[in-house]
């Protein structure tokens, strides 16, 4: 619709529109949405529009045939820009980090190669398109001529563009030899314009392009103008373990899926949760309190109706996982390994459910929903694999005649306490580490997201795992859980959630009662208040859409978060500015349509305690921006962005754990780090700087569990960003990282002295 308002008065006024190509994401919508308006009646005949193909796409070939199938179709001949490509280092690391297929190119020269390929198909299909050759190498240029002459083509049939203050002296002599030549540059307001030109500027004068090479000594021309040829392959980094893909909902088969698994779960509310001990489901009782689950977004719709257990149920599956704790024990790491592994497997087929209910019962937007599927497996396939290097990466020395050795033996009974916001993830995360340590566990669910945890249960169950060394306890935290905390029989408690909850859990584990005959480990990961730091000369291209996205991704509902932004010195204002129109543009709605950024937050509770923020935020501060409510029934809260709020604020302080985010201002780098440490947690913080030196004092400074530099400060992937804070965020090492399984286990060393004084028999199996 917006683009037919453009053309509708560009065709009014006789003037070309021409569709550029960005990110290879953005490919199949832009394709899409040209054919669609091309064969639009109202466009059918216009001929002044016009469209790129990127060389650099392994795919440019199809592409370039589409489209001049396209203009066959439509009748009316339209421009085809055919350029290289100006996204390629992007395109390739976005590809690697996604573990996704490349979509461009290993090698420049395979561009150039392509490129030329290109040209023949652009020019032989002339007048059926017009060809545009954007370019600065001579010999692309050269080919194209070459191209022409010989397809009898006249000079004013195709056209070279060129970029402004590129390559004067080409653009000079291509206009001497009688071509068209038009020369592009930004126009418009002074700032963004100047930095697209820096940006395509940099981009053409990279270290392979042509320009650069021929101001290089030692280069001639035969050289520069002598085909292309592929050097050999640049060498990948070498992974030790490989992250589970996400989808990529570009594809047109992601976004079925997805929409026919939300079509499905539909039908099928609310789910039942009964609590399973010992693999038998509870039969509830008049004792037996529930919890049903809203779904966030449309509130009027049950997704989960739990049954919650009591403390007799806790107490039996207390007994139970005592009772197969031997036979998990024995089993060894390699046999847990398998079994974790196994339920990786099931996740992945089971990919439908478990995202329809992530976005139905957590709320969650189709990307967060698959990363928290995407990770829970990365979990399981990372401990698996850590555990079975386990003793042999820690082994001893040992001398002539001693020989030393270390065991990892389980810590024993386990209690898993999960939180709500990454219900599948965080949960199996915990639960994996324990399993595979050989601790039987018990695994109490959030009260919000009942059916993902049990999703969870009865894939390590169907994997392997024995009835006896997994209970699932769905139950009241502050009465069962807060009632297994101080249990005697529990060894371990690996909880995830709130401050307040984490330190009372520490509190009543280190009371140790006479008939306890261990110390209760625990491993507890709490909230944070984390800060990006946006130094004066930051791209701001970049900085904004990486502060909306780790402010508000699912609501801002993320322990990572970002929920304070400090901006120094003169960028200050423009960033607010740019900030604001960003975030007063946000689309919030329901999950099941992902053209919504923003959903709504996980229940009741939490509506009225961010809502109780937001009241105070306009007390005692100034309101900078706000996005739109939706109409729909939900508990929506608009993301909201605050400033000039009081350095004592509480808004400033405490963990908000929504939407909300507030913007201070800071002099030097040094002062905002000092604000941003100013806390009582540690847990993530990002730095958005172009300052070399900048970057180092912040690697220095700021010390936070996770600190992020040019990148959004929420998204921790396993075993690339082992996650985890310090001060009042947590006492563990690291989820998702090396150290992260030594924390499950008891070490032993065991020291023989080899020397034999006199006969010594060997054991009886080696006789
Ligand atoms: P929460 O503390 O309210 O609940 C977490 C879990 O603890 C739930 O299962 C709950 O039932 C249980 N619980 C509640 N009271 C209890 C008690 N007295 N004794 C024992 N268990 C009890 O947290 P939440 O709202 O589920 O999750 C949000 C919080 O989790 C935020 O503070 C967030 O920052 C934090 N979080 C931290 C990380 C991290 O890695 N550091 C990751 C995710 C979430």
């Amino acid at each position: 619709k917006r683009l037919a308002t453009l053309l509708q008065k560009a065709k009014k006024h006789n003037v070309c529109v021409h569709i550029d190509m960005e990110q290879y994401a953005l490919l199949p919508i832009t394709l899409d949405v040209f054919r669609r308006t091309l064969l639009d009646k109202r466009f059918k005949d216009y001929p002044h529009l016009g469209i790129v193909c990127q060389a650099y796409l392994k795919e440019s070939k199809t592409f370039l045939q589409t489209l001049i199938a396209l203009a066959q179709e439509r009748g009316t001949p339209f421009a085809i820009r055919l350029v290289k490509g100006a996204y390629w280092d992007y395109e390739q690391a976005h590809a690697e980090q996604m573990g996704w297929p490349c979509p461009v190119f290993d090698q420049k020269e395979e561009t150039d190669i392509q490129y030329e390929a290109l040209l023949k198909i652009l020019l032989e299909a002339y007048p059926l398109v017009r060809p545009l050759i954007g370019s600065h190498n001579a010999r692309s240029i050269a080919v194209a001529m070459a191209l022409q002459d010989a397809l009898g083509l006249e000079n004013a049939d195709i056209e070279f563009q060129v970029l402004n203050g590129m390559a004067p002296t080409l653009r000079d002599a291509l206009h001497e030899k009688g071509y068209r030549v038009r020369q592009y540059c930004p126009i418009g307001a002074f700032i963004p314009g100047m930095s697209y030109l820096v940006r395509r500027l940099l981009e053409n004068t990279a270290n392979q392009s042509f320009l650069v090479q021929k101001d290089q000594k030692n280069t001639n021309y035969k050289t520069l103008l002598a085909p292309p040829v592929v050097p050999p392959l640049k060498e990948k980094p070498n992974l030790s373990f490989k992250n589970h893909s996400l989808r990529d909902f570009s594809q047109a088969g992601h976004r079925h899926s997805a929409q026919d698994a939300l079509a499905d779960i539909a039908k099928n509310l609310p789910q039942k949760v009964l609590p399973i001990i010992n693999g038998a489901p509870l039969t509830p009782n008049s004792t037996h309190q529930t919890a049903q689950q809203q779904c966030p977004w449309h509130t009027e719709t049950t997704v989960t109706h739990a049954t919650l257990a009591n403390t007799e149920d806790a107490e039996n599956a207390i007994t139970a996982a005592k009772n197969a704790q031997k036979e998990w024990q024995d089993l060894g790491f390699d046999h847990r390994a398998t079994c974790l592994e196994k339920a990786a497997t099931i996740l992945e087929k089971n990919w439908q459910n478990l995202f329809a209910l992530q976005v139905y019962e957590a709320g969650k937007h189709w990307h967060e929903a698959d990363a928290d599927i995407a990770e829970a497996i990365d979990f399981l396939r990372f401990y698996a694999q850590e555990a079975r290097t386990l003793e042999g990466r820690f082994q001893p020395q040992s001398l002539w005649g001693e020989e030393n050795t270390l065991h990892y033996t389980p810590k024993g009974i386990a209690l898993v306490i999960a939180p709500w916001n990454f219900p599948l993830a965080i949960s199996t995360g915990m639960v994996a580490a324990n399993l595979v340590a050989g601790n039987p566990v018990i695994y109490k669910p959030a009260e919000q997201t009942t059916a993902i945890g049990l999703q969870m249960y009865q894939a390590l169950v169907e994997a392997g795992v024995p009835v006896g060394a997994l209970q699932f306890l769905p139950a009241k935290g502050a009465e069962v859980g807060a009632y297994l905390t101080q249990h005697k029989d529990v060894n371990m408690i690996t909880f995830t959630g709130s401050k307040t909850v984490g330190l009372q859990i520490l509190e009543h584990a280190g009371k140790t009662p006479e008939n306890q005959k261990h110390v209760k480990k625990c491993v507890i990961e709490m909230g944070g208040k984390n800060t990006t730091i946006i130094d004066s000369d930051a791209d701001l291209d970049e900085a904004v859409p990486g502060v909306v996205q780790s402010a508000f991704g699912f609501q801002g509902q993320k322990c990572s978060a970002t929920s304070r932004v400090i901006v120094i010195g003169t960028a200050y204002n423009t960033f607010k500015e740019r900030l604001k129109e960003v975030v007063s543009g946000l689309a919030i709605g329901p999950a099941t349509d992902p053209a919504n950024h923003i959903n709504a937050v996980i229940d009741e509770g939490a509506y009225a305690k961010i809502k109780e923020y937001i009241a105070l935020g306009k007390k005692e501060g100034s309101l900078l921006a706000q996005a739109k409510m939706p109409e729909e029934v939900g508990h929506f809260i608009p993301p909201t962005v605050f400033c000039d709020l009081p350095p004592q604020s509480r808004l400033i302080h405490e963990e908000i754990f929504g939407p909300v985010l507030i913007i201070e201002q800071a002099q030097t780098l040094e002062e905002a780090i000092k604000m941003a440490l100013n806390s009582d947690y540690r847990l993530t913080g990002a730095f958005y700087s172009r300052n070399p030196e900048a970057i180092a004092y912040a690697r220095t400074h700021f010390c936070v569990g996770n600190l992020y530099i040019n990148k959004g400060s929420t998204g921790a992937v396993v075993a690339r960003q082992p996650f985890g804070g310090g001060a009042l965020s947590g006492t563990g090492t690291k989820a998702g990282g090396r150290d992260y399984l030594l924390q499950f286990v008891e070490p032993r060393t065991i020291t023989e002295n080899t020397m034999r004084r006199g006969f010594a028999p060997p054991l009886k199996e080696t006789i």
